[in-house]
């Protein structure tokens, strides 16, 4: 089992509205020379939740935090233009709260944050510590 410190939330960067398949975003991966969608979870437009990269494995969507975390993507982010924004439906919302807690009753001790707790990046495009902050036990390590 790998020691899973971090639940890391991140965005497509793909337009509001358009669908974007496991298997499209498998082949951006591959084509970065990975060895295939580096996600673990992907939270499609409809709230949906498919699998990407097992769980078992570590995924390949944040630099220096891979070995510890799960991540978990949805599918958006990007307005009409191509500037970034929180584009979730309200399904999808839904689903990414179903996801992350369900992944938090399995690794009770992991801490949620999105992309840009980490990197120089919009991603997700909202605030996933506040969103979610609710969600983890409060202890003073957090
Ligand atoms: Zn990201």
């Amino acid at each position: 089992m790998r020691n899973i410190r971090e639940i890391i939330v991140h965005c497509t960067a793909t337009k509001a509205g358009r669908n974007v398949a496991v298997a499209e975003i498998d082949s951006w991966h591959k084509a970065r020379g990975w060895r295939g969608i580096g996600y673990h979870y992907v939270v499609m437009l409809d709230g949906s939740v498919s699998v990407g990269r097992s769980e078992l494995s570590i995924g390949a969507h944040c630099l220096g935090r891979n070995s510890t975390s799960i991540g978990v993507v949805y599918v958006g982010g990007l307005d009409n233009d191509g500037v970034p924004c929180d584009t979730r439906t309200e399904a999808q919302k839904a689903g990414l709260l179903r996801i992350l807690v369900e992944l938090l009753k399995k690794y009770p001790w992991a801490k949620i944050y999105g992309h840009r707790d980490f990197s120089p990046t919009a991603c997700p495009c909202f605030d996933a510590r506040r969103e979610y902050g609710h969600l983890m036990p409060p202890t003073t390590e957090r």
